[in-house]
């Protein structure tokens, strides 16, 4: 998954170069509010953790997809049926991956008291 927040000025998504898991955990390793710069007009944002979202990446589902169909193909050709079980597994980690982004999306950090 990919993590995203959408720029003040432009609403336009930004794509983050940081990497977390849980919210919790983004905050652990960057902080409660992250600075950026939105690519498409310049313009810097200061955006709260809670308002980082995460999105599949459908580039690499596909690819990943495309490679077990193919090795499960090659496996299914040399050794029968039990190739089709290469198939489940980016079917796992696309049903794990869906399934943390959805955590991700619905957690929220609670708001340092100041
Ligand atoms: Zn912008």
């Amino acid at each position: 998954m990919k993590l995203y927040t959408t720029c003040s000025s432009c609403y336009k998504d930004i794509k983050l170069t940081q990497k977390a898991t849980t919210k919790f955990e983004f905050e652990r390793k960057y902080g409660e509010e992250i600075e950026l710069s939105c690519r498409k007009c310049d313009t810097s944002n200061t955006k709260h953790v809670n308002r980082i979202f995460a999105k599949t990446e459908w580039f690499w589902v596909l690819l990943s997809f495309g490679i077990s169909v193919f090795v499960s193909l090659i496996l299914i050709f040399s050794f029968g049926g039990f190739g089709f079980f290469v198939l489940f597994a980016p079917a796992a980690v696309v049903f794990g991956q869906q399934k943390s982004i959805s955590a991700f999306n619905r957690s929220k950090v609670p708001r340092s008291r100041k």
